[in-house]
Parts: C-alpha cells; sequence; structure tokens
C-alpha cells in the first residue's frame, strides 16, 4: 500500500507507529485487518455504551436509510427527530424541555454557550462571562476550547480564546474553596453561565468529585441568575452510574449537552437540551431574537433513527443492571491497588474507573503515555491513558473475565514506570 494521506488526531506522526487498520467491530471488541482482536477498553473514545454494533441500533440504521438520507432541518421536520426530541425530554432531568440537534460534543457546547449569552441579552440584561472548573474540557473548537483548560494542546491557538473565570477543581477536602470562589465570582461579575462536566472531568485525566458540590454550584448559579451549563457529552448515558449524572445530585441544569452515548456511539449526533425560560427569551416576533446556528447535518435522520433505537434499548433491555454490574466489577478489581505504592488516587465512578500510575514526570506528555499504550496493544487491549492516568471505560456488555484479563494487563504494565519512580 502506498503512503498513508490520512492526519490522524491528537497523533504526533513523526513518532507513532502507523496505526493499525481496523477492519470489523463488535461487541467489546475491535478487530484489525490481519484477524487481530482488541478489547476496546475506552469505548472508542468513550462513545460505544452497550457495545459496538447492537443489533437493534444497526437494524434501525438499515431500516431508516430505505426511506430518508440527509434533509434540511430547518423549515422542515423528520419524525425520527421529533420522537428523539419527546422522548429525550421525558428522559432528561426535569424542566429541560427544548432539544437543539448539531452533531458533535463540541457543537453542542457550542451551542450552549450561544443559547446562555442569548437566553441574558434578550431579557435585557446582558452578560458575556464564562465560569469553568480547573482541568475542565469541552472539545476542541476555538470557543470550547476557551471554556476549556488550557495547556499543551491550546497554547499555539491561545491568542484566539476568550477570557474565562476559572473556580478550582473541588479536589477532596477542598471542596468549600471551589463553592467559595464561585459564589465571589457570580456575586462579583454577572456571570452569563458556569459550565461544569458533571462528577467526572474526563479529559482532564478522569478527575472525580462528589455530587454534593455540583448540587451546591447549582443552588449558588440559581440565587445568582447564573445559568448551569452540564456538559454530558462523555458523562451521560450511564457512564458514571445513572443516565445522566447531574441525577445523582438531584439537579437539573439549565442546558445539558448530550453527544457521544447518544446514539449508543454507532454514529456523530448531539443534542442540546434547554429549558423553557431560554426557549422564551429567543420566542419573539423580533427575527433578530432567532437562534442563529445550524449546522448541514443538524439532525442527521439516519442519526436520530440510531438514537431513538439507543432509547428503546434503554427502555426494554436491562441497562441500568448492567451499569450497574459493571460499577460493582469494576470497584472489585481497581480495589486491588488500595495501598499498592506504584499507584494513586484510586477512583471509580459509576462504570468509569482511573488510578494515577506513579511517575516522574506526570501530565499527559508523560514519557510512560505511548509506552503503556502499545503495552496494551501487544497484549490485545485497546486502552489509552491519559499520560500517567490509566482508565478504564469501557462498554456495558464487557465481561468479568475480560476485565481481569485488563486489571492484570495493568499490574504487569505498572512494571514500565519503574525506572522513571
Ligand atoms: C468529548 C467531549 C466533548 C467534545 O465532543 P466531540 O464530539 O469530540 O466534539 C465535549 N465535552 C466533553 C465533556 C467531552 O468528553
Amino acid at each position: 500500500m502506498s503512503r498513508s494521506a490520512v492526519w490522524h488526531p491528537f497523533t504526533q506522526h513523526a513518532i507513532e507507529p502507523a496505526p493499525p487498520m481496523i477492519a470489523r467491530t463488535e461487541g467489546a471488541y475491535v478487530e484489525t485487518q490481519d484477524g487481530k482482536r482488541l478489547l476496546d477498553a475506552i469505548s472508542s473514545w468513550w462513545v460505544i455504551t452497550h457495545g459496538h454494533r447492537h443489533p437493534r441500533i444497526q437494524e434501525a440504521i438499515r431500516h431508516t436509510t430505505e426511506t430518508l438520507d440527509q434533509v434540511i432541518f430547518a423549515g422542515l421536520s423528520h419524525e425520527p427527530a421529533e420522537r428523539l426530541a419527546s422522548a429525550l425530554v421525558e428522559m432528561a432531568p426535569a424542566g429541560l424541555d427544548w432539544v437543539f440537534y448539531s452533531d458533535s460534543g463540541s457543537t453542542s457546547v457550542e451551542v450552549a454557550l450561544k443559547m446562555a449569552l442569548g437566553f441574558h441579552r434578550h431579557n435585557g440584561a446582558p452578560r458575556s462571562r464564562i465560569v469553568v472548573m480547573e482541568h475542565g474540557y469541552h472539545g476542541d473548537t476555538i470557543g470550547t476550547m476557551s471554556v476549556g483548560a488550557r495547556g499543551v494542546f491550546n497554547v499555539a491557538y491561545e491568542p484566539l480564546l476568550f477570557q474565562v473565570d476559572t473556580i478550582p477543581f473541588p479536589a477532596a477536602s477542598q471542596e468549600q474553596e471551589t463553592l467559595d470562589a464561585f459564589e465571589r465570582l457570580a456575586r462579583d461579575r454577572g456571570v452569563a453561565a458556569l459550565i461544569v462536566e458533571p462528577l467526572v472531568l474526563g479529559a482532564g485525566g478522569m478527575k472525580m468529585y462528589p455530587a454534593s458540590v455540583l448540587a451546591e454550584l447549582k443552588r449558588i448559579a440559581e440565587s445568582s441568575g447564573t445559568l448551569l451549563i452540564a456538559d454530558e457529552v462523555m458523562t451521560g448515558w450511564g457512564r458514571c452510574g445513572t443516565l445522566f449524572a447531574c441525577e445523582q445530585a438531584g439537579v437539573a441544569p439549565d442546558i445539558l449537552c448530550t453527544s457521544k452515548g447518544l446514539t449508543g456511539g454507532s454514529l456523530p449526533l448531539a443534542a442540546t437540551l434547554a429549558t423553557d425560560a431560554i426557549f422564551r427569551a429567543h420566542y419573539s416576533s423580533d427575527r433578530a431574537r432567532t437562534f442563529f446556528h445550524s449546522s448541514s447535518y443538524t439532525a442527521n435522520p439516519i442519526a436520530c433513527a440510531a438514537a431513538l433505537a439507543n432509547v428503546e434499548i434503554w427502555n426494554d433491555e436491562p441497562v441500568a443492571e448492567r451499569v450497574a454490574a459493571l460499577a460493582r466489577m469494576q470497584a472489585e478489581r481497581v480495589a486491588r491497588f488500595d495501598g499498592d505504592p506504584r499507584f494513586e488516587n484510586i477512583r471509580t465512578t459509576g462504570t468509569i474507573a482511573a488510578l494515577d500510575l506513579r511517575v516522574g514526570s506526570a501530565g499527559y506528555l508523560a514519557e510512560v503515555g505511548p509506552a503503556l499504550r502499545s503495552f496494551f496493544l501487544e497484549r490485545g487491549l485497546l486502552m489509552r491513558p491519559l499520560g500517567n492516568v490509566l482508565y478504564v471505560l469501557p462498554p456495558y456488555c464487557v465481561t468479568s473475565g475480560e476485565l481481569d484479563r485488563l486489571y492484570n494487563a495493568i499490574d504487569e504494565a505498572a512494571g514500565l514506570a519503574g525506572d522513571e519512580r
């Protein structure tokens, strides 16, 4: 084969080997062209929920392609989008009555930010400050990088990023500092919105914080007229143990972003859910108040049908039980590293388990990262450590035996960091 023309995401082509070619996917596995099966321990970048190619989702996709392809979504509508919107409103935290479609997690966040500013402006009291949480990640567009953590990923684009106010990550026993910081900002600055990943900060290193903090943040937001944007792009669809992570805090955000697991991970689709108050702020005989956002593939009918099949799976199959069982299995397995000097910060939330390998140089660019990745690959395990942070975020069909294999490999992999320690 001639040289590949593909420029891969988050890939340093000068250092990294050519990636394996995947020819087939099924359940918890992706299979290479030459027949090697890799256990997808990261749900293909956190999107796959039930497993690859769930039959009902595949069938919905096939069936819908018989009658529909892409249809412009301004001035026209279609049944898959209508039915999915009703289902989402029903399943989401109370009060999120409107569904705005887009096609990726990043765009769902861009939409959320625009809605928040539109809300304040159209209500006659413009606000534009956004408060974000330290170590947050909300996407890779200029807008979503602006509300995310600054670092090696975006230092080159810094001049284009807008200013935000950052509250500290609510690390154990420092939760009050987070709340105090937000309270001060909300009081002094006239903040448009607080955007957070509920319970787990994914790309920031699978950092976890308690639901009580989220509940308090919501309380402060509410009392200061600040909108709460819950970025559930990664945390939704059971990943944190409940359908949406916000549920665990008993919190209904003003805006909720969902993508990744929305279609079970089968096709790109996103939705930004908003309260009626936010919709009303844009509802007017004045055309200037229209919500000006679109993307060409908004509410793609095939993707909506895949998402509807996902919703049906949630309603008809014991998904909540599967998620609970996986959460238990994960907690049991990661517990073997409690008190192990090679690791620290052993943690789980729902189906996600994470632990930090003790190394000399931590962070995403930790030398150990790529070495770990190839170590796991050689053993048929698809892992993608965030620097020295090892995490297991598998599809819900993963078995107890497969997890054992994975955790045995993690145990062995810790040896790799030996010389750095
Ligand atoms: C992945 C992710 C995004 C971005 O989603 P894309 O589909 O990659 O644009 C946004 N927010 C969070 C919390 C994510 O994990």
